[in-house]
């Protein structure tokens, strides 16, 4: 055995047995026992043939490899089915129902696919002439016109490549307006049920994170929140509807607020997909909130492809908005990429050229085949299967907060009180039902969260199907069967991994025997 699969991470967990092999090859029908591809390759085996390549020391400017770096030789058909093989161990949303809470993992519609793929799209290279991408230009422009209709703000940075990259814009552009004025404020109020991204960002730029605890009803505890604005106060980051998949019934009272004390209101926009077509932020009073097109809108994201965080910005900080953006000029459309042509203060580029290209198609797409009354539907529809979850599972499992919810929905640990069973060896149990698990331990805000969010793309019999495991494992852990949770996950290609020791001594390079 090499170095590396002696430090793979799949070491069961004291007491579970690794799955007895019960055939001579290792693979079990269509499970193909895979090895890493590191295991496989021997030394000058390839796929192609190539000449020699003379190696001289002037190459790269002498930087060129003084040994041989140790990659694996195979044939073609043997990285085929490698990759093959792997891709078939994934979990996907084209898989199975992925009710992953916070990230809306909703099905990609394949018409998206399609279009993104259309030459002139697809084909296109960022360095080619403006006159030459007149159409994706106007793609931009006009998702940016949906996208600040929708929201009812005047400005969108198109480019941040994620959520969390959006929420550096929106801060970025929220220091840069307080620098404007000649203030010094140091101190970003963050309430405790917020995704870790908020108060990541929030120091990334440099400001300094107050906490504001929650109510009992899950909500910003709007005492303590006015209890700590003052002068230093540059601004509040809040999502809404919040982490625990509840409306901020205060938003427009804390919007007033922090305004009233000088400071900007980011609102992390992550759930839009409970809101979307029915509420406009812009109407409740933010300055600055972004928008992962690849959770609302449908992009493929996690192992599917990069995200998009297009950030909308209020009348105050547009000027700061980062170059580059879309104008249009009289009969055509011209991109700004210098600062200094541009009209504000931009704080300069947060991406190389023009942001995620095939993501705006994508989420176009999404909008435009949906049309204003097909994008309601799609929120209503999120909601109404988060609350059938809740209504169908509230008595078995413990809801967190009372009232009906948004588009997911929150549960905690009390349901497995003196069962000896905990959250992670629930969620492993979803695993060998063959359902990809809920969010767990988040948002913080309870003990041992299970966040469940169906979204509004899954038909009525997959959401029977997981009520149906959910209540049936939640039965057997009231039964007294902690065993069988200890033991799971028992049907998948490896058993429990060791969290731990992955985390803490990760194999990150192998090296050549
Ligand atoms: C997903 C998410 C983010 C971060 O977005 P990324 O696109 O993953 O960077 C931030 N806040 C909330 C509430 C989210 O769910």
């Amino acid at each position: 055995m090499s170095d590396m699969s002696q430090g793979r991470t799949n070491v069961p967990v004291a007491g579970s047995q690794q799955p007895k092999t019960v055939t001579i090859s290792g693979s079990k029908g269509l499970e193909f026992d895979e090895p890493l591809i590191f295991e496989m390759g021997e030394e000058g085996r390839t796929g192609v043939d190539i000449n020699p390549v003379e190696i001289s020391d002037s190459r790269l400017g002498g930087l060129t490899r003084k040994e041989n770096v140790g990659l694996p030789g195979l044939s073609e058909p043997q990285i085929v089915r490698h990759y093959t093989r792997l891709s078939q161990k994934n979990y996907g949303i084209d898989s199975g129902f992925y009710p992953l809470g916070s990230c809306t993992m909703k099905h990609n519609p394949r018409v998206n696919e399609k279009i993104a793929r259309m030459r002139g799209l697809g084909d296109l290279h960022p360095l080619q002439p403006q006159s030459t991408v007149q159409g994706a230009l106007e793609l931009i422009d006009t998702l940016a016109h949906w996208l600040k209709t929708l929201t009812n703000m005047p400005a969108v940075a198109m480019s941040p490549a994620a959520g969390a990259h959006g929420e550096l814009c929106g801060m970025m552009a929220i220091a840069a307006a307080i620098k404007a004025r000649g203030e010094n404020r140091t101190r970003v109020l963050v309430p405790e049920s917020a995704h870790g991204t908020n108060p990541a960002t929030a120091a990334a730029c440099g400001f300094t994170v107050d906490s504001i605890p929650a109510t009992a009803k899950g909500r910003v505890d709007i005492a303590a929140f006015k209890a700590k604005l003052g002068p230093d106060v540059a601004g509040i980051m809040l999502t809404n509807p919040n982490t625990c998949g509840l409306f901020e019934n205060d938003i427009i009272e804390i919007a007033d607020a922090i305004h009233e004390a000088g400071g900007y209101f980011y609102c992390d926009g992550a759930n839009l997909n409970a809101i979307c077509g029915r509420v406009r932020p812009g109407d409740l009073g933010i300055d600055c909130m972004h928008i992962n097109l690849h959770k609302t809108f449908s992009t493929p994201h996690g192992g599917g492809g990069p995200g998009a965080g297009p950030t909308v910005l209020s009348e105050a900080l547009a000027p700061f908005a980062p170059v580059p953006y879309v104008i249009h000029d009289g009969n055509s459309f011209k991109l700004v990429e210098d600062v200094n042509e541009a009209d504000g203060v931009p704080f300069g580029r947060l991406k190389g050229y023009h942001g995620q290209m095939g993501m705006f198609t994508r989420a176009l797409a999404f909008m435009m085949s949906h049309g204003a009354d097909g994008l309601m539907q799609a929120s209503g529809d999120a909601v109404l299967n988060a609350n059938y979850l809740r209504a169908s599972l509230g008595d078995i499992l413990s809801v967190s907060f009372d009232g009906l919810c948004m588009h997911e929905v929150l549960f905690d640990d009390r349901f497995l009180k003196d069962t000896g069973v905990s959250t992670l060896d629930f969620a492993k149990a979803m695993i060998d039902e063959g359902f990809h698990p809920m969010t767990m331990y988040f948002p913080l805000v309870v003990h041992g969260a299970l966040l469940m969010e169906p979204t509004e793309s899954e038909s009525k019999e997959t959401l029977d199907l997981y009520i149906k495991t959910v209540r049936g494992l939640a039965e057997k852990a009231k039964a007294g069967d902690a065993e069988f949770f200890h033991d799971a996950p028992r049907h998948t290609p490896r058993r429990r991994l060791d969290e731990t020791a992955a985390a803490r001594n990760p194999v990150l390079r192998w090296k050549p025997q």
